[in-house]
């Protein structure tokens, strides 16, 4: 089968269009043909050479697809002809983190558009075993914008469960776009009383009429005024630090100086953005307060339905979040995301 497909053949170079051939699925594979593909961080990182993916290149990037399956192997054909949502984390599902539930940080996960070619595709050759259906998606609910449901949704809920929350919790979210955007939504949707932080007026309006009691501008306050605004809004609500859940999900590292910032005791922090840069941090803080750091990678697939759940039922929206553009403009994208020209995360439909 032939595939039309935007690579990414050298590092800091525009992604080139042109035409591959699809092997046959094995006994254990699909070939989905690509309805929408969301553009990531990650791609940007890929692309502009920042960080180099796992598979060597000429690689096709993108890593949140929705698509129809037409082709499946002996072991797939139930999914045959079925619109499916392909999570960005595929594990292996035998080995002992997949059977200890951990399935996000097997060490023979398939990444799209890492490990193997990803969406920027009309269709792609994956493992099947881990796809998704999503026929008995509402109408409201349409399958293009569930493509962002592959990463920048599920990696939010996978955030909260690993953060432990409860209802009633205050919760703090460092990064308000993106991931953040939906740990916000995630975390009001469970009860939770939520303050964003954010250093864009347009992100912070989004997450105020979403789910975030608070929005504060960090902008022009220096790393001790933020912290201080910001635990002072909890202090008010009289929720004890033992009941702080805090999500760097800005992926900079002011934004992770000032979520650390923000620990005292038996606070919860999880860090879901990713910058290459390093940050330097009183490690036995978290000594001295009993705290508690997770990192968070993914979704494991098991999640995913609770996740669509909270879709379907209307609990998290993603239209005012989500925006549609075709593939052929996936440069001019990437280097408005480079230029943080971005508020919404766009959601790449294939050209015809
Ligand atoms: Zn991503
Ligand atoms: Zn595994």
């Amino acid at each position: 089968m032939k595939a039309d497909a935007w690579f990414l053949d050298e590092p800091a170079a525009p992604l080139v269009r042109r035409e591959h051939s699809l092997d046959e699925p094995g006994p254990a594979e699909a070939v989905v043909e690509v309805e929408a593909c969301g553009l990531c961080h990650t791609d940007l990182s890929f692309a502009g050479g920042s960080v180099a993916p796992r598979h060597p290149l000429p690689l096709v990037l993108g890593h949140e697809i929705t698509g129809r399956v037409v082709a499946a192997g002996e072991g797939a054909r139930h999914l045959m002809d079925r619109p499916v949502l392909v999570p960005a984390v595929l594990p292996c599902g035998e080995c002992e983190f997949c059977a200890a539930g951990r399935g996000n940080a097997c060490p023979r996960q398939k990444m799209p558009g890492n490990d193997v070619h990803g969406g920027f595709a009309s269709h792609v050759l994956l493992p099947a075993g881990a796809l998704i259906p999503v026929d008995d998606a509402p109408e409201h609910v349409t399958r293009a914008n569930l493509s962002v449901v592959a990463d920048a949704v599920s990696t939010a809920y996978q955030a909260i469960l690993r953060s432990d929350l409860h209802e009633g919790d205050a919760v703090f979210v460092v990064g308000a776009g993106g991931v953040g955007g939906f740990t916000i939504q995630f975390a009001r949707a469970l009860g939770a009383r939520v303050i964003a932080c954010d250093i864009s007026p347009e992100r912070l309006e989004i997450a105020a009429a979403y789910g975030a009691e608070e929005a504060v501008n960090v902008a022009d306050l220096d790393g001790r005024e933020a912290r201080k605004k910001l635990q002072g809004i909890a202090r008010s609500w009289k929720i004890p630090s033992l009941r702080h859940r805090i999500f760097e999900a800005s992926g900079t590292a002011a934004g992770q100086l000032l979520a650390y910032s923000l620990i005292s005791r038996a606070a919860t922090l999880v860090q879901v953005g990713y910058t290459f840069d390093k940050v330097t941090v009183r490690l036995s803080n978290l000594m001295a307060f009993d705290a508690t750091v997770h990192g968070s990678w993914g979704c494991p697939p098991e999640a995913y339905r609770r996740v669509l759940e909270m879709i379907y039922d209307g609990s998290v929206v993603l239209e005012p979040f989500v925006e549609h553009a075709p593939m052929s403009e996936l440069n001019r994208l990437l280097d408005d995301m480079a230029h943080h020209r971005l508020t919404k995360r766009m959601v790449l439909l294939p050209d015809s």
